[in-house]
């Protein structure tokens, strides 16, 4: 970056400060040129009257470095260092980072807050102008400009770390009034957010706040795609919850231990606006689930949320993330679905042949294969051989009951309890018994989505003005596992539904989001006072 911008017909000593943003240095330009309408400044710097207007993902770029000769960077470095961008992209893959910037250069933005998942993410793709009331009165002293900070706008910091006071936000930008305009901030301009007891969430969660602020900060330095594998993510969180004793070392979730986590963190969400409407047990372990299952999460604040609670910060995660086995399972449902990782090799399925022609038993060909009892049944199993049963206290009546109880999908919990038996000799019965277990997945898939259809029915009847939309956020589980593996049921189904008018849509999602926010804020002041 150089100390002189020259841009046509104009020569000014005007380089953006360290962590502005790019719209805050259009602004400081408008402001400086004494343009008077913003169209022409945007026309001067982007070529074009609005585009570039933007103050979260501005489009031509490239147009802008053209006409600044350069002096302000090339486009990537004024995405990486000026713009918001990067807050994104950690967890993404390096083609969205291309493409991402490639559409932040050309002539519009296009579909980017989508490719994004922001517009899917629910929690919201607005980026309301924050900052510090504090930095204001200092960066106009020390440079006689109040500008935009860029740690400031990023989702999840609300407490403005240098000098740890809570940030405000800006009415521009809010609607549809200053859309186009440059603006910088001025501190009588700005309020708390609306919902957001400032006073209260501020000293409760003070700490908390900061460690997010710093750690959205961290995210924008972070590189590209750094924390890119969603299986890996799953490896390294499972492994944390492990160590926290929230999971068994099979990497079974605790889930009952972890209510109580839950609802903590739900508490601190009521203290992050965009989140407020989501501060939900059950919204928590939804998503929670996705992320174990190696799902990707696409907006980083859900990552933020589970790090700042179990992980020191973001640097911790990545260490976490780099240790993980990559190749490690992590379906939420072991060992149900247990997979034997590394199946026989050549001379092993000899034994196995041998044990299928009967020639030696199974206890006597797990030794001869050098592997344990159970993993040896696990591969006989998955070769269709019988296993001949071990003398165990499980008799066949016993056995075979179980086996039918099983297939109708019955809870292995209360199994094991009502026959007194372990988890272990249950997951044995269900490994061991050819077909068995592909059976009562069919029979439990079954039954989940029966129930699922039922629960989406009975929410779409209840409210003809409901949208699809609208049943999601009330839903979400029900929506996503239906979205994922009856997607045609799903699809006729919304169909069927009448898409109410927008105005209703509208005032129905603002309904639900009002009420749940209440409710969230009702439990806060309980809890605060
Ligand atoms: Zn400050």
């Amino acid at each position: 970056m150089t100390n002189q911008s020259e841009l046509p017909g104009f020569a000014l000593q005007l380089p953006p400060f360290d962590g502005e943003t790019l719209f805050s240095w259009c602004s400081r330009y408008h402001r400086m040129t004494a343009n008077g309408r913003d169209g022409a400044t945007c026309l001067q710097l982007f070529g074009d009257r609005r585009i570039g207007t933007a103050h979260d993902f501005p489009a031509r770029l490239d147009a802008l470095v053209s006409r600044s000769d350069g002096t302000l960077g090339d486009a990537h470095s004024l995405i990486r260092e000026h713009t918001i961008l990067p807050f994104y992209l950690p967890f993404r893959c390096l083609r969205l980072a291309e493409e991402s910037e490639r559409a932040m250069r050309g002539t519009n933005i296009g579909g980017l807050k989508y490719r994004l998942g922001l517009q899917t993410s629910g929690l919201g793709s607005a980026h309301p102008l924050k900052a510090c009331p504090t930095c204001i009165e200092a960066d106009q002293e020390l440079h006689g400009w109040a500008y935009w900070h860029r740690d400031h706008q990023l989702p999840g910091a609300w407490v403005c770390n240098l000098h740890q006071t809570p940030l405000l936000i800006s009415p521009c930008k809010l609607d549809q009034r200053a859309r186009f305009a440059w603006t910088l901030p001025r501190a009588t301009d700005l309020s708390v957010p609306a919902g957001l007891p400032m006073g209260i969430a501020s000293h409760t969660y003070a700490h908390w706040l900061m460690k997010m602020a710093s750690m959205a900060a961290e995210l924008l330095r972070l590189g590209y795609s750094t924390l890119e594998d969603p299986v890996r993510l799953a490896s390294a969180l499972r492994q944390r919850l492990f160590e926290r004793n929230f999971a068994s070392p099979s990497g079974r979730i605790k889930w009952r231990d972890l209510e109580a986590s839950l609802d903590f963190i739900a508490k601190r969400q009521l203290a992050l606006p965009e989140m407020q409407h989501v501060a939900d047990r059950e919204l928590l372990k939804a998503q929670l689930t996705r992320a174990l299952s190696g799902r990707s999460v696409t907006h980083p604040l859900r990552w933020m949320i589970w790090c700042s609670n179990w992980f020191d910060d973001l640097r911790d995660l990545k260490a976490a993330y780099d240790r993980a086995d990559k190749h490690q399972s992590t379906t939420d449902t072991l060992p149900d679905h247990e997979v034997v990782s590394h199946g026989p090799e050549a001379w092993q399925t000899t034994v196995l042949d041998q044990v299928r022609t009967e020639a030696v038993s199974m206890t006597r060909g797990a030794k001869l294969a050098g592997v344990s009892y159970n993993t040896f049944a696990a591969w006989a199993c998955a070769l269709g051989i019988e296993a001949a049963r071990r003398p165990q206290k499980v008799n066949a009546d016993v056995r075979q009951c179980i086996s039918i109880r099983l297939l109708a999908g019955e809870d292995k919990t209360n199994l094991a309890s009502e026959f007194r038996l372990s988890m272990e000799t249950l997951t044995r019965i269900l490994r061991t018994t050819p077909g068995l277990r592909e059976a009562r997945n069919r029979s439990r898939f079954e039954r989940r989505r029966t129930a699922a259809r039922k629960e989406w029915h009975e929410l779409l009847a209840s409210d003809p003005c409901l949208t699809t939309k609208a049943a999601r956020s009330i839903a979400p589980a029900t929506f996503t596992w239906l979205y994922r593996n009856d997607r045609e049921w799903l699809k006729s189904s919304s169909h069927a539904l009448k898409t109410s008018v927008s105005t209703n849509h509208a005032q129905q999602k603002m309904k639900k989001k009002v009420e749940r926010r209440s409710t969230a804020l009702r439990q806060l002041l309980d809890l605060s006072t």
